[in-house]
């Protein structure tokens, strides 16, 4: 069984959200902890929080993926808004001890001419500073295409985080959209992707993967999502990602263009492809 599931709007709780999750046939789902355009947080709800818990454990849910806000560049150059942006993911990991256990993913940022090199110890003092009070989450740095001067679309420069960061609680989420638009060809060489990425980062930090087919060919650092089977990338790429004994056990999220419906006929569709 794996755990297949989208990204669902958290404006009407956490509860309502481990139940439309459920309505959909999703066993783990993907959330903003805030807008995803700006800063912005709902308040807090404990009961909600816990409630879902119950769902979750009940439901037999896999670990729920959060997502960082796209506006938190936590490498950006002005020092007002990097300390801004720390602060949110502070607060971000503070509120997921509400949800003990889930993973919470972000984009690692872009670094906007400094270098990559500055880029990564800013990421790094943000995640030291952020993970220190100890709060039961573990984070993901996503797998970026590439883009402009975004910072992750290199296994090297995600291992380099985790280096610097120095802690168990820093995982990685490989989004299959972002990889192959930054050049790793899993189309054609799957085992050769992640044997590379198990030797540069390590196969134990991968804890979740962002499941987009892509509207672009191979490596053209663009970072446009397709539905699964209308891209580049093909279903063939996806059988075997569901079915590959280092990917199957992983919370596997959509974030492919699609409202609910869409939704539940990929996670059927995804199902459908395990041989066993
Ligand atoms: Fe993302
Ligand atoms: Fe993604
Ligand atoms: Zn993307």
């Amino acid at each position: 069984m794996n755990y297949i599931g989208c990204h669902l709007s958290a404006a009407d709780g956490f509860e309502n959200m481990v139940r439309t999750a459920q309505s959909i046939g999703a066993n783990t789902f993907a959330f903003f902890t805030r807008n995803p355009r700006g800063s912005k947080a709902k308040a807090e709800d404990a009961a909600d929080a816990a409630a879902a818990m119950e769902l979750l454990r009940r439901g037999g849910f896999g670990p729920l993926v959060a997502h960082g806000a796209y506006t938190m560049n936590l490498c950006t150059k002005d020092d007002d808004a990097r300390a801004f942006a720390c602060s949110v993911l502070c607060d971000d990991l503070r509120r997921m001890a509400a949800l003990p256990g889930q993973y919470y993913n972000f984009h690692p940022g872009s670094h906007v001419g400094q270098g990559t090199e500055a880029g990564i110890d800013y990421i790094a003092a943000a995640l030291r500073k952020a993970l220190a009070p100890g709060y039961p989450v573990t984070v993901l740095l996503e797998t970026m295409a590439g883009k402009g001067s975004e910072i992750g679309g290199r296994f090297e420069e995600l291992r380099s985080i985790i280096d610097a960061v120095g802690s168990e609680q820093v995982g990685v989420c490989l989004d299959t959209c972002h990889v192959y638009d930054g050049g790793y060809d899993r189309v054609h060489e799957l085992d050769g992707v992640l044997a590379e990425f198990d030797r540069i980062v390590g196969l134990h930090r991968l804890k979740a993967l962002h499941l987009n087919d892509s509207r672009n060919p191979f490596s053209s650092h663009k970072d446009r999502h397709a539905c699964i089977g209308d891209g580049s990338l093909g279903v063939d790429t996806f059988r075997a990602i569901v079915n590959h004994p280092a990917l199957r056990t992983l919370p596997m999220i959509l974030e492919t263009p699609n409202e609910l419906p869409g939704y539940q006929r990929e996670i059927e569709l995804l199902h459908g492809l395990r041989f066993s």
